[in-house]
């Protein structure tokens, strides 16, 4: 089969500029991209037809924040922090110490699960992090499993000082021999920018290594607290800043001028507790944002993207459709995609039918599987 046409579409959310949101569409899908989009009435003919009776259809998620390939949990910790105790950045170590114990054919096993798991309920593109192994040999590990599973791969081996290193010693290793085996897998480089991880001057040294080695910025910034990485992220060109949950008015200003997405991660503020950022001031500032789940096993164990729309329109203060654009063409352009996040002509065919009739379901059924089926392109076959 080289085309699939796509027939009685109920409501068709394809971002196309002049009619981003349409009803009684018609789709067709040929070679792995979208080659037609009109009324279903003037539906070209194809190999195969699949009749959405009325279902929504939209892009598959984009998922730009992911830290899939780690092994153990920390449900204990979640519950002594649902019993009133506070989340601080230290509890990465516990992960670190399980990953490195286990092994490649462990670790792809656990990441592939995983990532089913994201694809089951929509997501068909998926950025993921390295950052559970703080020593060289298990950051290019995890990034060579990670690098089967998506080409977004990214090297956080600025995730957190590991036990019995100096801050300044282990960033010359990060920004030498580490970088120098991690980067021939990686396409992006992160650094966690906080009280308790890296300051600024420590975050600058890892990104500005990371892109001397070909790597583009993304970071983790102002989470815990109103720190300098936002102001990073803007200074140094990155694509992304994620968390941006504590942001002064400068820090806002800095993301509409420089163009930099603002990654939200509502089941961060979930898992921890803390207040959620405010989607609609960034909004209402001109920021481009983006919603992703940062899938993890400290502060955010979903692999949900409609749990973190449902949770953005309910605490963020989003609109449905202004959270599923994040989820999607936000997480695209967070990536720096073009092909991906939307369903114009030409666009990878990755979509999700929804049974549902309308994508607002997404955050008014909350927790409802609203999966009818994922279809994506042989490209994105890694997911
Ligand atoms: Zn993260």
């Amino acid at each position: 089969v080289t085309s699939v046409a796509i027939a009685n579409i109920g409501e068709l959310v394809g971002w196309a500029d002049d009619r981003p949101v349409r009803h009684g569409a018609g789709l067709v899908l040929s070679d792995g991209v979208v080659a037609w989009v009109g009324d279903t009435a003037d539906l070209p003919a194809a190999d195969e037809v699949v009749d959405a009776e009325g279902r929504a259809v939209i892009p598959g998620f984009v998922d730009s924040h992911t830290h899939l390939v780690f092994a153990g949990d920390r449900a204990q910790e979640f519950t002594a922090r649902m019993a009133g105790e506070r989340y601080a950045a230290g509890g990465i170590r516990t992960t670190v110490a399980a990953t490195r114990a286990a092994g490649e054919e462990e670790l792809t096993r656990l990441a592939t699960g995983r990532l089913a798991e994201l694809r089951s309920q929509g997501t068909t593109t998926v950025e993921i992090k390295s950052g559970y192994g703080l020593d060289t040999d298990t950051e290019e590990l995890l990034l060579r499993v990670a690098s089967r599973l998506t080409p977004e791969t990214t090297f956080l081996g600025a995730h957190v000082v590991p036990e019995g290193w100096t801050a300044d010693a282990y960033v010359d290793l990060v920004t030498g021999e580490m970088l120098e085996r991690c980067a021939p897998h990686a396409r992006w480089i992160d650094v966690f920018c906080e009280t308790g991880a890296f300051d600024a001057d420590a975050a600058r040294t890892v990104l500005t290594a990371g892109i001397a080695a070909g790597l583009q910025p993304r970071i983790h910034a102002n989470q815990l607290g109103h720190g300098p990485g936002v102001q990073l992220a803007c200074e140094l060109g990155a694509a992304a800043a994620d968390h941006c949950t504590y942001l002064s008015d400068a820090d806002v200003a800095a993301l509409a001028d420089s163009g930099v997405v603002a990654g939200l991660l509502p089941g961060v503020e979930f898992s921890t507790r803390h207040p959620y950022p405010d989607g609609r001031r960034l909004l209402a500032a001109g920021v481009r944002i983006a919603i992703a789940t940062d899938c993890n096993p400290g502060t955010s164990y979903t692999s949900s993207m409609p749990f973190c729309i449902a949770l953005a329109v309910r605490e963020m203060g989003l609109t449905p459709t202004e959270a599923l654009h994040a989820a999607t063409a936000g997480g695209a352009a967070s990536l720096r995609r073009t092909d991906v996040g939307h369903l114009g002509i030409g666009a990878r065919a990755d979509l999700v039918i929804l049974d549902a009739p309308s994508h607002v379901h997404l955050a008014y059924r909350p927790g409802v599987p609203l999966v009818h089926r994922v279809i994506t392109t042989p490209h994105s076959d890694k997911l």
